[in-house]
This record gives C-alpha cells, sequence and structure tokens, in this order.
C-alpha cells in the first residue's frame, strides 16, 4: 500500500521543520507523529496512540484539541522545544482531494507573543549572536513590544556579561559560537536560555545588511544609526530573517534598530549581578526581597519592564543620571499631582504589546477598548505634566501622542463592551457602517415579524401558550405543549418531540427565519471584516504607539521611584566626579523593608581615591558586615540608575563598574569547586575592574587553607590598594584580623569594625560600623547563638587560648616587610609546625573522640556548617 498522501505532505513538511515538534491540523485535532508523538506523549503525559497511513507499521501518533493547544505549545516550549504550526488553508468540507496545509508559524522561547504566555513584567528577549573569532555581533529583540537592540563586545566575560544582563529566552547564533568557549551547558542547563546555532548562510555580511535597510526602508545602514557596528549588523540581519521564517509575517511592530553601547552603562559583571539580588533573589530568584522588589511601585506593565532594565542598565554619564534624578524630585515635590498621574496610569493597558498583537492581527474587540480607554488618559496626564519643567518629565510630555484620531476611530467604530468572540457580531457600533444597520434593522425587523407570528398563530389556533421558540440546532420553531396538540392546525409540520411538548415550523416561520439567519450571517461576516479594518488601520499607526508608550513608560518609572523615595525616606544623591563616595546615615534599601518600626540601625561610608580607598572591615559573623558592604554598593547603583537613595545624605562620585565577591554557596551547584569558583572570580575582579570601580570582596580567601587563604587575602588587598596596580575604592571584610595590621602599612587602607558588645557568655550586636579592627573574633559566641552544644564550644575555646598562644599575629605583622616573600615562607613554617604540634597526638584524639560523640542528626544543617567553619577558622 503507498504512504497517504497526507502522510506524505506530513513528511516533506517535518523535512523542513526538522528542529521543531510538528502541529499537524486533522480536523479538530493537532496530531503528532512519529518521534514528535513520542517527545509530546512523554513530556506533556499524553497517551500515545497510532495511525495507519500506508506504512508497515502504524505511526505514532499524539493529538491535543486545537482549542487547548495553547497551553500545551506553552508547555513544550517551557522545556526548550520549538513547535511549528501547521493549519488547515481551506475548509475541509469545500477542499477537492487532499485539505491545503501550511506550517503558519514556528512558536520558539524568544519568539512567544500570547498574553497568557509572557510574563508582562519583565521583556522576552531572542538574543542572536554571532561569533566572528575576534568579536560578537549582537543583537537583541523583543518581539512582542517591537525592541530591536544592535551592539558587539568581545571577550567571553563580557559576553556573558550581556546574556546576563539581558537574560534572553532564546539564543540563536552561528556555529562558531557553540565552540567559542562559552559555557554551554550554564547557559542551556542553569539559565534555561534555549540555544540553536543557525546556518553560516543566514551570517553573510551582505545579506544581513540587504535585510535590514530592506526592512527598515533605508537606503544604508548609516541611516539606521548603526553603521559602526558591522559584526553587530550581521547578528541583527540573522535575527530577521529567523524571525521571517518563524513569524512568517513582515514583523512590521519592528520600527527601530537602537544602536546599543554597553560602554556607557555601568559594567557589572554575571556574579555580582545575581549576587546584589538587583531584580530577583539569590535563592528562591524571586522578586520579592530584591531592588526591584522594592523600587517597584509602578502601575503600568511598560513601566515595570522599563523599570526592571534600568535597575539592570545603571548610567555612567552624570547629565543623564541628573536628568533622572530631577524627575524624581519634581514628581515628589508636587506629590498631589504624582498620585493624580498614577491613578490615570493604573488603568492605562500594555500598549507596547498591544500594538505589536494588533500588527499581527491577533488582538480582539476587547483589545481595541481596553486601547481607546488607555488614550482615553493620555490628555488628563499631559495636562498633568505641563507643570513640570526638567528635561526629561518636558520630553515625556512631548512624546506622547495623545493619539486623538486613533481614539476617534476606535470611539467610532467599536461598540462599547464587545464580545471577545470576533465572528459572532455585536462588534461594530450603530451608525458606523450603513449596511450594517441595514442588517441589523433586517434582524430586527425579523424578531418583530416572530413576535407578530406568535400573536397571530395563537389567535387563529386558540392555543395561548403557543410560544415561538429558538434552538441551535432546529433553528427557530413554534412550541405546543401536549395538553394543545389536538387544536394544532394540519399546515404545521412537525420539527421536533419533546417530554411534555411538540415543536412545529410553517411555511412563513421558514421565511423570517431565513431573514434572520441571512442578516446575521451577512451582518457578521461585514463587522468582522469591518474590525479587521480598523484594526489595520492602527496597526499602520505602530511606530506612534510605541513611541507613546515608552513615554508613558518612562513616566511611570519616574512616578514610581518618586513614590518609593516619598515612603521609604530617601534623599536625592548629589554627584561628583572626585570619585568619593560620602554616605551618611546609610540604610540597606531591601533589608530595612523586612524589619519593622525602623529597626534598621544606619550606617556611615566614606571612600575616595586618597587615603580612604580601602576599608577592611571585621567583626563577627553576623555582625553585619555584608548587609554593610551591599548596601554601599547599592546605594551607588540606585544613584546610577536615577534612583533616591536610602540616607541622610549621599554624595556619590559615579563609578563605572561594581564588583562583587561575596558567599559562594550559590555557585555549588555549577559542579566547580567553592575555592575554584571564587578565584575565577577574583581573577575576573582584579583583570576588570578599574580605580573608578568599587568593590566588594567578601571573605576572600575562605575557601582555602588558612594560611593560604590569608596570604590570598593579603595580596589581593595590596593589588587593590596601590593606585600603580589598580587603586579601586575597596570594601573588603575578612576573618582574618592579621590583616588589620595593614592599616598603616599599605597607603589607603584603614580598619573598620562592626560593633558588638560583650553580654556574660555571649555578645549583642551593636551593627554599628566604627573605625579600628575587632580585637576578637566571637566565633564561640555567634556558635553559641546558633545552638552549638556546650561541650563543643567548651573545647573550642580552649583550642582558641592555645592558638594565641602560638601568637600568629606577631608573626603576620613582618608580612609587610621588603622581605616579603622570605618571611612569608618562613611564617608558613612556622605556623604549619605550629599547627602540626596542635594536631599532635592528644589534641588530636580529642577532637575526633568529640566529633565522634555528636549527634549530628539532632543538629541542624547551620549549626553543623558553624561548628565546622568555627573549628576551621580556629584550629
Ligand atoms: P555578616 O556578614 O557580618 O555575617 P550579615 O550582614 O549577614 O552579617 O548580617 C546578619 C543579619 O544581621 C542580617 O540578616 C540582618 O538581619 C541583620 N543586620 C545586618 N545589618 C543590620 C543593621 N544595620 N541593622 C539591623 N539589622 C542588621
Amino acid at each position: 500500500m503507498p504512504v497517504s498522501p497526507m502522510m506524505q505532505h506530513y513528511l516533506a513538511t517535518k523535512e523542513e521543520y526538522k528542529d521543531c515538534i510538528l502541529f499537524y491540523r486533522l480536523g479538530d485535532f493537532y496530531e503528532m507523529f512519529f518521534d514528535d508523538a513520542k517527545t509530546v506523549s512523554e513530556e506533556l503525559e499524553l497517551t500515545l496512540t497510532g495511525k495507519d497511513c500506508g506504512m508497515e507499521e502504524r505511526a505514532p501518533m499524539c493529538g491535543i484539541p486545537y482549542h487547548a493547544a495553547d497551553t500545551y505549545i506553552t508547555r513544550l516550549i517551557e522545556k526548550g522545544h520549538k513547535v511549528a504550526i501547521c493549519e488547515q488553508m481551506e475548509d475541509p468540507k469545500l477542499a477537492k482531494g487532499i485539505v491545503k496545509r501550511e506550517v503558519i508559524r514556528v512558536v520558539t522561547p524568544g519568539t512567544i507573543i500570547s498574553q497568557e504566555e509572557l510574563d508582562e513584567t519583565r521583556n522576552n528577549y531572542l538574543m542572536c549572536i554571532v561569533d566572528l573569532s575576534d568579536r560578537y555581533g549582537l543583537s537583541v529583540a523583543d518581539i512582542s513590544t517591537g525592541q530591536c537592540l544592535v551592539s558587539e563586545t568581545d571577550g567571553v566575560p563580557r559576553l556573558m556579561d550581556e546574556i546576563q544582563k539581558f537574560r534572553p529566552s532564546e539564543i540563536i547564533c552561528n556555529q562558531a559560537l557553540l565552540v567559542s568557549g562559552l559555557d554551554m551547558d550554564d547557559i542551556r542547563g542553569r539559565q534555561h536560555i534555549a540555544v540553536s546555532a543557525l546556518d553560516d548562510y543566514y551570517f553573510d555580511d551582505e545579506a544581513c545588511s540587504r535585510i535590514l535597510t530592506k526592512h527598515f526602508h533605508t537606503s544604508s545602514l548609516a541611516g539606521l544609526g548603526v553603521a559602526d557596528f558591522s559584526c553587530g549588523v550581521i547578528a541583527a540581519g540573522a535575527l530577521f530573517q529567523y524571525l521571517y521564517e518563524t513569524q512568517k509575517n513582515n514583523m512590521d511592530q519592528m520600527t527601530a534598530l537602537t544602536p546599543y553601547f554597553s560602554d556607557r552603562y555601568m559594567l557589572i559583571d554575571s556574579s555580582s549581578r545575581r549576587n546584589l539580588e538587583l531584580v530577583e533573589t539569590l535563592r528562591e530568584k524571586q522578586k520579592k526581597g530584591s531592588l526591584l522588589g522594592v523600587l517597584d511601585r509602578t502601575k503600568t506593565a511598560m513601566g515595570a519592564r522599563m523599570l526592571r532594565s534600568m535597575i539592570e542598565q545603571p548610567l555612567i554619564q552624570p547629565t543623564a543620571i541628573e536628568d533622572r534624578l530631577t524627575a524624581v524630585e519634581e514628581l515628589t515635590e508636587a506629590p498631589m499631582n504624582r498620585d493624580e498621574i498614577r491613578e490615570y496610569l493604573q488603568p492605562v493597558y500594555d500598549l507596547e504589546r498591544l500594538a505589536s498583537r494588533i500588527t499581527y492581527q491577533s488582538a480582539n474587540p476587547r483589545d481595541l477598548m481596553a486601547f481607546k480607554t488607555s488614550l482615553q488618559m493620555l490628555p488628563f496626564i499631559r495636562q498633568l505634566l505641563s507643570d513640570f519643567q526638567g528635561t526629561l518629565l518636558k520630553n515625556i510630555r512631548e512624546d506622547m501622542d495623545p493619539l486623538e484620531d486613533l481614539f476617534q476611530l476606535v470611539e467610532d467604530s467599536i461598540q462599547e463592551d464587545p464580545p471577545l468572540a470576533m465572528k459572532e457580531g455585536g462588534i461594530i457600533r450603530d451608525g458606523y457602517n450603513e449596511m450594517v444597520d441595514q442588517y441589523r434593522a433586517a434582524r430586527k425587523n425579523g424578531k418583530q415579524w416572530l413576535s407578530d407570528l406568535e400573536q397571530e398563530e395563537r389567535e387563529k389556533t386558540g392555543i395561548r401558550t403557543l410560544r415561538v421558540k429558538y434552538n441551535k440546532v432546529f433553528g427557530y420553531c413554534i412550541e405546543v405543549t401536549n395538553s394543545f396538540k389536538d387544536q394544532v392546525p394540519n399546515y404545521y409540520t412537525r420539527r421536533q418531540t419533546l417530554a411534555g411538548a411538540e415543536r412545529y415550523t410553517t411555511d412563513r416561520l421558514k421565511e423570517i427565519e431565513q431573514s434572520i439567519l441571512g442578516a446575521e450571517e451577512h451582518l457578521y461576516g461585514l463587522e468582522y471584516q469591518l474590525f479587521s479594518e480598523v484594526r489595520d488601520k492602527i496597526a499602520e499607526n505602530v511606530a506612534r504607539i510605541q513611541k507613546t508608550a515608552q513615554a508613558v513608560a518612562a513616566l511611570d518609572v519616574f512616578c514610581s521611584l518618586s513614590y518609593v523615595a516619598e515612603h521609604n525616606r530617601y534623599v536625592r544623591p548629589k554627584l561628583n566626579s572626585k570619585g568619593r563616595i560620602d554616605i551618611k546615615e546609610g540604610r540597606h534599601p531591601v533589608v530595612e523593608q523586612m524589619m519593622k518600626n525602623d529597626m534598621f540601625i544606619s550606617n556611615n561610608t566614606y571612600l575616595d581615591q586618597k587615603d580612604k580607598r580601602v576599608a577592611i572591615i571585621t567583626g563577627p559573623n553576623m555582625a553585619g558586615k555584608s548587609t554593610y558592604m551591599r548596601q554601599t554598593a547599592l546605594i551607588v547603583l540606585m544613584a546610577q540608575i536615577g534612583s533616591f537613595v536610602p540616607a541622610e545624605s549621599a554624595d556619590i562620585g559615579i563609578v563605572d563598574r561594581i564588583f562583587t565577591r561575596v558567599g559562594a554557596s550559590d555557585d555549588l551547584a555549577s559542579g566547580q569547586s567553592t575555592f575554584m569558583v571564587e578565584m575565577t572570580e577574583v581573577a575576573n575582579i582584579l583583570r576588570n575592574a578599574t580605580s573608578n570601580s568599587l568593590l566588594i570582596l567578601d571573605e576572600i580567601g575562605r575557601g582555602t587553607s588558612t594560611f593560604d587563604g590569608l596570604a590570598i587575602a593579603w595580596a589581593v588587598i595590596e593589588y587593590v590598594s596601590d593606585p600603580k596596580k589598580l587603586g579601586a575604592k575597596t570594601l573588603f571584610a575578612t576573618h582574618y584580623h592579621e590583616l588589620t595590621e595593614l592599616e598603616g602599612k599599605l597607603p589607603g587602607v584603614n580598619n573598620y569594625c562592626i560593633a558588638v558588645k560583650e553580654k556574660g557568655d555571649g555578645i549583642v550586636f551593636l551593627r554599628k560600623i566604627v573605625r579600628g579592627g575587632a580585637d576578637k573574633s566571637y566565633g564561640i559566641q555567634v556558635a553559641r547563638l546558633a545552638g552549638v552544644p556546650e561541650p563543643v564550644l567548651q573545647r573550642a575555646d580552649e583550642l582558641v587560648r592555645q592558638l594565641s598562644d602560638a601568637d600568629i599575629t606577631a608573626a603576620v605583622k613582618n608580612m609587610t616587610d621588603k622581605k616579603v616573600k622570605k618571611e612569608k615562607k618562613k611564617l608558613y613554617d612556622t605556623v604549619d609546625m605550629q599547627q602540626m604540634s596542635l594536631f599532635d597526638a592528644n589534641d588530636n584524639e580529642k577532637i575526633i573522640n568529640e566529633l565522634k560523640e555528636l549527634d549530628i542528626s539532632s543538629m541542624t544543617p547551620l549549626q553543623a556548617l558553624n561548628m565546622l567553619n568555627h573549628l576551621q577558622s580556629e584550629v
């Protein structure tokens, strides 16, 4: 038996979309066959069946009802698949021979546009990367908003930073990228980004330029302002080609190509981004508990997305930052206006994404109503904005096109409360179109005729309970209850028998029915056509809508920043170009929100380019060292976003980069040793930081043996504090008290500690940062707080005393001498010996015994960790 024609077509189509799961429409179902069927049945736990298709064996098959397809597609996309949707292109009833079918769209993680599948508060980016050996061309697009950026960069770490910044859900690239040394396991596995390499022809230089100039209707790339990015242009060209092929439309919502200069933004490497919890928390990956969580009081989805991307990309140009700060200040000084603006922003719909859906012809009548409601707010907002004089708010007002013509168009054409369905009428407003009115009149007349007919028939037959009714299957009928069945005249034709009644029709009734249904059919068709015309007219104005949307988004962001500034008592930071960071009574924006009644203790920070370059911060665990350091980083970052800051005053020397090296717990999943991860990050920092950077280094050297660790920490401080080498502003928290010896020996290095008060056996955390090094580490007291059993604490106490006898500190003092290397070696030798003797025979055994006696099953992981840590650091 030959392979059936349908299956031949299926196989040919599948050949074209090899890397996709092919959803093949058969009647009311999308069917998948062969391996696709197996994959889908496994991934979605659906039953696998089979279909005879002329082959020796039945083809494995799996089906999904077409109306439920969206949710299944979403789940497959989430699992990293691409789905090609092959539709019936003609009515199967009218088809001659096999029904014509075509792939109408390929859905991939980076090209989702459906509202249900997208998170409205973040962009869904598709990133194209072309690896041209010495440089990477980049292009990033969100087709649901029409945004498209072009950029380029070099070096794998910088590329990773860009990936982390945009966090695309999909990356397309040339083959070369897969072998470029980029950690694909990390990208695919940990970051859940779908990556696929395209054939090389996508990246042909000339073809790419041609695609872009054609799309944007310009004669040259210079006209697009992206001529400087010769590699970026290739990425963008390939990206557009991919979009045309998967979306099967001309991507009209992509109205501009924006050059993106990453050097205009503060550079934050990927681990610092995570550590500072800018947009999500480290562990739960939630917005709540992140900086974004605190700053986001936006009213619109567009504003929420813009704020997120502003937090991801702090500025470095003072004028740009000042402009933003002025906008926030103006709004804060006029809180009534601001709050009124926020009220008007509340009902504003996601104009950006709506504009895209309009160009995709997937917007429904209710979307147009929401569009109209949004536009209705704009004149009020513009009016309220007219009081402001600052550059940004003025620009926002100017950019905010009230789109009156589009408002009027929708107002005139679309009914106030239209249905969701597009083909069942009720969409077009009376008076908009003559034909619509006529059909409606015909339908209305028909209804009048029906009620006249009912009256007449009652009189004629004498059946008072006779009724004209409508039923979806049988249409209009005359219903007579059983008790009057005998009185039915003979020109009635029976249509349906019910339990207590009979239903009939008559010639006159059929006539009326036809004119009503005929009118309805015409009406619905016409209404749909008119609706589509209105939608297309709006689509022609997509660029105007996008511009307005951007203005609304920016206004929403500044209102949010102003609102938060007022409610959380933030101040406008000053900016300086001297590299001085002077924060008075600064607070951690997130931690303070988690505490009730102003429990958060504020602290000062002073760092400059001269004698206060490096702050070495000591203090027991839990004292608040990392909170303090992060707070400083976050305040600087907030200032450079253009936000007010949690402090009494802040004078911020703009920093070009922020690097943080903090706890390694989140890196354990990557499979590298903690120490290796730590050192890789330190290496990255030392190589990429400049004298204008801010470094937050927490417990450097912790992941290795005490003395290696100390030596590394020491050497790092020497390097960062030396203006001839790095000379960057640095906050350096450490357990190694020995490092406090560096004050006075290395220029620019100063000691600070977080004060604690001893109270009996325990300690009280004062959370205040003060000058000087901590005299003790209070490890045992903290271990006690954590609940480590008393015998262990006592033994640890003993060990501490023995160790201080060894007086390592004194030995270490010599480390800054000129003969540093020799001394260090000597030191290590003596210390190693001391360490050895310490663990000689008895002590060693004692510890082992104690360890054996530990009731591990009753300890919490924290207790265990604290004890281990303590023993390791104190021994
Ligand atoms: P360390 O880094 O010294 O071990 P952390 O910075 O992690 O300490 O702080 C431990 C806890 O102390 C934090 O979770 C926070 O709840 C609290 N804390 C820190 N700083 C302050 C402060 N300035 N005011 C109030 N509580 C604080």
